[in-house]
């Protein structure tokens, strides 16, 4: 290090992607700083039981596990400021990063950003997060044998969401806001013919309803106005997701949906020292073990490229 601000490796963000590639960075002795955040842990800090990470037979707790593997990360020397990152500059070597408390400057730069699930915005769907109220199906589906649910959504993520969740739900409703799906044919065909799914067109969910638990949501016809109540026991969130990469914007190549594009199979960029990992780059698999798997990449292909500068 040159000075206290000047890093080897610089790693935006704190997910599985992020940590992991702390915890490789930091035992091959580079001494990395993770910027952890608004959300420090990512997304699996807002589930509860996590019950396919490898390692765990009984589960774990999503804020459990992010935090182990912060311990893990830390004993090796990752540093972690809970800081969010504001700005960065990667026109040139060192990379300049702003954050809300700090300015910093590295020689690689991780990115390990995420992305977020979008939500419908309602303070009942706030309340009841993690309490019947999902945007992961593949994380908490599980919790829903024999009961009934609600996939709101009208993309393929919904019609593949609903499909998986009727491996243990009695009945999955799929709420789409207009009368034609934006998913594609052939996945909306699969869940037309599976006797579990029905569909609910021109609705949207105006109020998610439960004290402690989900016991229902108040669905509104878009066409009339009309308010009708339904029983369910979970509603699933389909609605997309936005990758966290407005800083990024203009400064590395992204697909029109802002995901960053890695070259082909790797983690590095078409900005050399810069590297992505985790949910940032991945339309397809968005799981905790597989963003942990690109952030080990990200941390060797960053070694790699510090390696080759130093022969320089
Ligand atoms: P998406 O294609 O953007 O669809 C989002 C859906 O949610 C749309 O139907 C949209 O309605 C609806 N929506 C958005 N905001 C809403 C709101 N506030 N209230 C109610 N409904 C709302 O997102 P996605 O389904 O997550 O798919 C993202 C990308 O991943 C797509 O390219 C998709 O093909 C891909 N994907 C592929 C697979 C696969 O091939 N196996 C699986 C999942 C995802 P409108 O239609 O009215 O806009």
């Amino acid at each position: 290090m040159a000075d206290n601000n000047h890093y080897n490796v610089i790693i935006v963000g704190s997910g599985p992607a992020g940590l992991t590639a702390a915890l490789y960075n930091a035992r091959a002795e580079l001494k990395p700083l993770v910027l952890e955040g608004s959300e420090p842990g990512g997304q699996l800090t807002i589930t509860t039981d996590v019950e396919n990470y490898p390692g765990f037979p009984e589960g774990i707790m999503g804020p459990e596990l992010m935090e182990q593997m912060r311990k893990q990360a830390q004993r090796f020397g990752a540093e972690s400021k809970f800081e969010t990152v504001t700005e960065v500059d990667l026109s040139e070597r060192p990379f300049q990063v702003k954050s809300d408390g700090g300015s910093y400057t590295s020689d690689a730069l991780i990115i390990a950003t995420g992305a977020s699930a979008r939500w419908l915005g309602l303070d009942s769907e706030a309340r009841l997060r993690g309490k019947g109220v999902s945007a992961c199906a593949t994380c908490d589906g599980f919790f829903f044998k024999d009961k009934e649910i609600i996939v709101v959504g009208g993309g393929d993520s919904a019609m593949e969401e609903a499909t998986f969740l009727t491996k243990f739900a009695s009945k999955v409703t799929i709420v789409h806001r207009r009368d034609e799906f934006r998913a594609s044919k052939i996945m909306i065909r699969k869940a037309e013919k599976n006797p579990k799914i029905e569909f609910a067109f021109n609705k949207v969910v105006d109020e998610i309803l439960g004290d402690d638990f989900v016991t229902g949501a108040r669905l509104k016809d878009t066409q009339t106005g009309e308010l009708t109540e339904m029983k369910v026991d979970g509603v699933f969130m389909a609605i997309g997701h936005d990758p966290n990469t407005k800083i990024f914007r203009d400064q590395i190549n992204m697909d029109g949906d802002g995901y960053i594009l890695p070259d082909p199979g790797k983690t590095t960029t078409n900005v050399p020292g810069v590297f992505a990992c985790g949910d940032v780059q991945d339309t397809v698999y968005r799981q905790a073990v597989t963003a942990a798997g690109s952030g080990c990449m990200a941390a060797l292909d960053a070694e790699r490229f510090l390696e080759a500068q130093e022969e320089e």
